[in-house]
Parts: C-alpha cells; sequence; structure tokens
C-alpha cells in the first residue's frame, strides 16, 4: 500500500505553545482514519498543517509522494485536499445550491460540475428540497451536510472532516457516519476524520490514532481500539 497522506515528525506551535510535538500519521490510500483525543489535544491544528493553515517548525508532510508543506492553503485545495472546518463555516445568507458551488471554485469542467451536483443532490435529497434557500436556515445537521457537500464538490481524494457530530443530535449523527461511509467506500475518497465522538470515529474507520497534549498516545486499527481498556477508559467513558 502506497502512503496517500504522510506526517512525519512534525511541529507546530502557537507562540510558546507547543501544539504538536513529533506527530507521525500516515493514510493509504481508499482509508477512513480517525483522529481522537481530548479538547486541546491538537486535532485541528494537525488538519490546518495539512492544509498548510498551520505551519510546522519541523518534520515534513506529504501527499501522494510530494512534499506539501510550504505549499499555500489554495494550491494544496488543487492538490486534491478539501477540509471541513469545525463549526461548519457555511455562508448562511447564500443559498444551499450556491454554498455547494463554492467548493467548484478551482475548477472549470462546467459539465463535471453540473454533474456532481446532481450526483450530490441523489446523496443529499434534503438539500435538493432546499436548494434555493438561504443555508443559515438550515439545521446543524443540513448544514452539515452542506459542509461535507461543498468540500465534495471540489472532487478532492482525500477529505479531512473536522468534528462533523459536534452538537448534533444522535439520529444526525448516525446519518453523518453513513454519510463518510458511503463517500468512502462509492466515492473511493479518503477521509482523516477529526472526533470527539470517538465511539462514532472509530466504528466508521480503518485506523486511528489518538493524541494527547500534542504527542500521538495511541494507534491501531479501530476495531482493537474500540476494545482496548486505556481506549475504553479515557476515550469512550468504559470501564
Ligand atoms: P478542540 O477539539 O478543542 O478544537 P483540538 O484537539 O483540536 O481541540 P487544537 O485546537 O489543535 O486542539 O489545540 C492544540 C493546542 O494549541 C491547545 O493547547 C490550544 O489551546 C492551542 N491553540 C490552538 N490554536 C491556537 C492559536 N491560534 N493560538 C494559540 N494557541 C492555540
Amino acid at each position: 500500500m502506497s502512503a496517500l497522506l504522510s506526517i512525519e515528525a512534525i511541529d507546530v506551535r502557537y507562540d510558546k505553545v507547543r501544539a504538536l510535538n513529533g506527530v507521525s500519521i500516515r493514510l493509504d490510500k481508499g482509508e477512513v482514519v480517525a483522529l481522537i483525543g481530548a479538547n486541546g489535544a491538537g486535532k485541528s491544528t494537525t488538519l490546518r498543517a495539512i492544509c498548510g493553515l498551520a505551519r510546522p517548525v519541523a518534520g515534513q508532510i506529504s501527499f501522494d509522494g510530494a512534499p506539501i508543506s510550504g505549499l499555500r492553503a489554495d494550491q494544496i485545495v488543487a492538490r486534491g485536499i478539501s477540509m471541513v472546518p469545525e463549526g461548519r463555516h457555511i455562508y448562511p445568507f447564500m443559498t444551499v445550491k450556491d454554498n455547494l458551488l463554492m467548493g467548484a471554485f478551482l475548477r472549470r469542467d462546467k459539465a463535471g460540475i453540473a454533474s456532481d451536483l446532481e450526483r450530490l443532490f441523489v446523496r443529499f435529497p434534503r438539500l435538493k428540497e432546499r436548494m434555493g434557500q438561504q443555508a443559515g436556515t438550515l439545521s446543524g445537521g443540513e448544514q452539515q451536510m452542506v459542509a461535507i457537500g461543498r468540500a465534495l464538490m471540489a472532487r478532492p481524494r482525500l477529505l479531512l472532516l473536522d468534528e462533523p457530530s459536534l452538537g448534533l443530535a444522535p439520529q444526525m449523527i448516525r446519518e453523518i457516519a453513513r454519510v463518510i461511509k458511503s463517500v468512502n467506500q462509492e466515492d473511493g475518497v479518503s477521509i482523516l476524520l477529526v472526533e470527539q465522538n470517538s465511539r462514532m470515529a472509530l466504528k466508521v474507520s480503518n485506523r486511528a490514532y489518538a493524541l494527547a497534549t500534542g504527542r500521538i498516545a495511541l494507534e491501531g486499527s479501530s476495531a482493537d481500539l474500540l476494545t482496548n481498556e486505556e481506549i475504553r477508559k479515557l476515550y469512550l467513558g468504559i470501564g
């Protein structure tokens, strides 16, 4: 298996705060990899480093065999990495359809954009019903779907999801989990999933890493981690 994403021993600092210390993560083509950990462990910072929004002071990040540390955020999107940020950051006063089209801003293939939008509406029928509505009037779960749909409109090879289940009701969390699986299995998009909902993250992923205060504390197959004593105590609240 060749690594699609390879993060090697990166350090990230915010002034004096050492947010990440020697973090290494590997994601193979076709995988869903979860990154779990408590508040402030460095999960979002890891995603920000991949997208070019936080600069590692040491270590290296490669995508599809080529280094991407040092590239601008838009250059990284052009390579095939899209992020769904924590809190969704949709455009509340724009329609659902225009929000989705924003994800295709780097593309010039009009026919491809139109057919991807159609496919997206098959995946998210609720968004089709509401495509002319201002996105800010949607429920939290629907807004999360807009954010995921917008990222997919860039036709990424790697999708970065930052806490997609945050603030959502259990039924909607199950729906998001289904979407993650189908995007991975049907569209062949690899996914790096950051979650505080460790149970959901371990259920939808192949492998996982647990971050604790800026370091990788544990890693393994998600099935193994679901039954790991330490993970059950620290991250699943069992035992
Ligand atoms: P959360 O789930 O709360 O977002 P996280 O695991 O994603 O947590 P990060 O947001 O990556 O954690 O934060 C890692 C560390 O870096 C924390 O100690 C945090 O306080 C600090 N930090 C994050 N962003 C900044 C910033 N812009 N300036 C200074 N410190 C920051």
